[in-house]
């Protein structure tokens, strides 16, 4: 996928996911701002992005922070000139069985994983429609469409982002700015880590490919749709789970 000359902001790109994402689009030749919290991770993952011969900016702006983020784009947007992509990738997980589950553990995981979507959206948007080409593409989960007993609050968070990305992509599509949505089945990274030997188990036997998935399998999957290869694509998700849901 030719990504040469393009922008893209990717937000959680410490380590996991979001760090594939960046890694692949910046082999691809896109030029790299991201964002996430931890400054340790984010020195890593600049300087693993840099000697692949990009131009990088790292930020620990919080997703839920409007303030800052409005502070990270404007940034982006004028040291860059703008920002083509937006790769919607930070989340966390709360779980805990629902007759448990406390107020503030819904309020984080909605936050975080939804309304930091509505809040980066917000603030690349405009770019986007002034210069008529923007690439919105959101991470979701198998959970958004099957449920997951413990993570109601994170569920829910993930089928929202199905709802916001068909939305948004019936709004923008006249301004040529697609919206897709990625639903990972699952991966291996410290969010999966904790699962014990049962639970992999029982989650190994329902994926027809045999294994989990690796942060390329779903970084690969973000390069297509950033990419012109995927020009006529909008308001849809792109599963990339082993075959574990269909
Ligand atoms: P990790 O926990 O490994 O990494 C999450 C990343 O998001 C980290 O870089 C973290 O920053 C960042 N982050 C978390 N909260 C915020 C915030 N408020 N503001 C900015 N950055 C934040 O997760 P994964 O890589 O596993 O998951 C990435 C995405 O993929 C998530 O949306 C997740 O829900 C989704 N997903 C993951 C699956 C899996 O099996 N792993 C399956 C399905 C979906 P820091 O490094 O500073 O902590």
């Amino acid at each position: 996928m030719n990504l040469e000359n393009k922008v893209a902001l990717v937000t959680g790109a410490g380590r996991g996911i979001g760090k594939g994402i960046a890694l692949s689009l910046a082999k691809s030749g896109a030029d790299i701002a991201f964002t996430n919290r931890n400054k340790t991770y984010s020195d890593q993952t600049k300087s693993e992005i840099e000697a692949l011969g990009r131009r990088c900016l790292a930020f620990q702006a919080d997703v839920t922070n409007v303030e800052a983020i409005e502070e990270m784009t404007a940034t982006v947007q004028k040291t860059f000139s703008k920002i083509d992509i937006l790769v919607n990738n930070a989340g966390v997980t709360q779980d805990n069985l629902f007759l448990r589950m406390k107020r503030d553990e819904w309020d984080r995981v909605l936050d975080v994983n939804l309304t930091g979507i509505f809040n980066m959206t917000k603030a690349v948007i405009k770019g986007m429609i002034r210069q008529r080409h923007g690439r919105i593409i959101n991470i979701t989960s198998v959970v958004g469409f099957t449920g997951n007993s413990g993570q109601v609050n994170y569920s829910s968070a993930k089928s929202g982002i199905l709802g916001f990305t068909k939305s948004l992509a019936r709004e923008l599509g006249s301004r040529n700015i697609t919206c897709n949505a990625i639903a990972p089945g699952y991966i291996e990274t410290d969010m999966t880590s904790a699962l014990n030997e049962e639970q992999s188990k029982y989650i190994l036997d329902q994926i027809p490919l045999g294994r989990m998935g690796s942060v390329e399998d779903i970084a690969q999957a973000v390069c297509f749709l950033a990419s012109d290869a995927a020009n006529y694509v909008t308001g849809t998700t792109l599963h990339v789970n082993g075959g574990m849901y269909c």
